[in-house]
C-alpha cells in the first residue's frame, strides 16, 4: 500500500472535519486540513486590511509559505512562521472565508500547496474541492451532506463549546451565505466529483459514519 489518497468533500457542517480525522487516525494516514489553509488566509488579509480588495490579497499570496501541523486533534496551522491557530475559527473569519477562498489567485496558490503535500501519500485530505480538483485521481473520494438545519446545530454546538455565544439563526445564515458562495463560484465550485461516495449524516451518529466510511474505504482499498 503505497501513497493512496482519501478525499473528503462537502458542504460547511456536514461532519467533514470529524470524520475524516478518525479515518486518518484508524489508518495512521496524515489529515490534510484545506480548510485551516484558506482560513489562515482570510484571518492575514482581515489583519492587514485588504480584506476586500481582490488585487492586493492576490499579491499577498504570493510566496506565503503555509504549513499545517496535526497535533492531539487540532491541526495548527504557520504563515511565515507564525502560528495562527487560535485565530482562524472564529465568526469573524467565518464571514469572510468564502469570499477570499472564491478569489482565484488565492485557489490557486492554495491547490498548488495542498498538490505539493499530497505528494508523500497516505493521507486524508478534506475540503470542498479536494475530490474534484486538488485530488482528482484520488484512490477514495466521499462526499458528505447533511440538512442546514443539522449542520447548523452542529456549527452552533461547536461555538458554544468555545465560549462563543452566537445565535443558532446567525449560524443558520452563515452556513447558506457560505454555501451559495461556495456552489456558485466560478472556480472550483463545491460539486460531488462523479465517482464520490455520498453519505448524507443528517440523522446518523459520528460512530455511524465512521463504520459507513471505514466499509467504503475497504472496498476501495487492500488495507
Ligand atoms: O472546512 P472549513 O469550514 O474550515 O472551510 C472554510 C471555508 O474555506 C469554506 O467555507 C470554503 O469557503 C473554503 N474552502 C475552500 N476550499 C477548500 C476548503 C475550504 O474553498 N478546499
Amino acid at each position: 500500500m503505497s501513497k493512496i489518497i482519501i478525499a473528503i468533500d462537502g458542504p460547511a457542517g456536514s461532519g467533514k472535519s470529524t470524520l475524516a480525522k478518525m479515518v486518518a487516525e484508524r489508518l495512521g494516514f496524515t489529515y490534510l486540513d484545506t480548510g485551516a489553509m484558506y482560513r489562515a488566509i482570510t484571518y492575514l488579509a482581515i489583519r492587514e486590511g485588504i480584506v476586500d480588495d481582490e488585487e492586493a490579497v492576490s499579491k499577498f499570496i504570493l510566496g506565503l509559505d503555509v504549513t499545517l501541523k496535526y497535533e492531539n486533534g487540532v491541526t495548527r496551522v504557520f504563515v511565515n512562521g507564525e502560528e495562527l491557530t487560535d485565530y482562524i475559527r472564529t465568526p469573524e473569519v467565518n464571514g469572510k472565508v468564502s469570499e477570499i477562498s472564491a478569489m482565484p489567485a488565492v485557489r490557486k496558490e492554495l491547490v498548488r500547496m495542498q498538490q505539493q503535500m499530497g505528494k508523500v501519500g497516505n493521507i486524508v485530505a478534506e475540503g470542498r474541492d479536494t475530490t474534484t480538483v486538488v485530488f482528482p485521481d484520488a484512490n477514495v473520494k466521499i462526499y458528505l451532506i447533511a440538512s442546514v438545519d443539522v449542520r447548523a446545530e452542529r456549527r452552533h454546538k461547536e461555538y458554544m463549546e468555545k465560549g462563543v455565544d452566537i445565535d443558532i439563526e446567525e449560524v443558520k445564515e452563515n452556513l447558506r451565505k457560505r454555501d451559495a458562495i461556495d456552489s456558485g463560484r466560478e472556480i472550483s465550485p463545491l460539486t460531488r466529483a462523479e465517482n464520490a461516495i455520498e453519505v448524507d449524516t443528517s440523522s446518523l451518529s459520528v460512530d455511524e459514519e465512521f463504520e459507513i466510511l471505514i466499509e467504503n474505504i475497504k472496498k476501495k482499498i487492500n488495507l
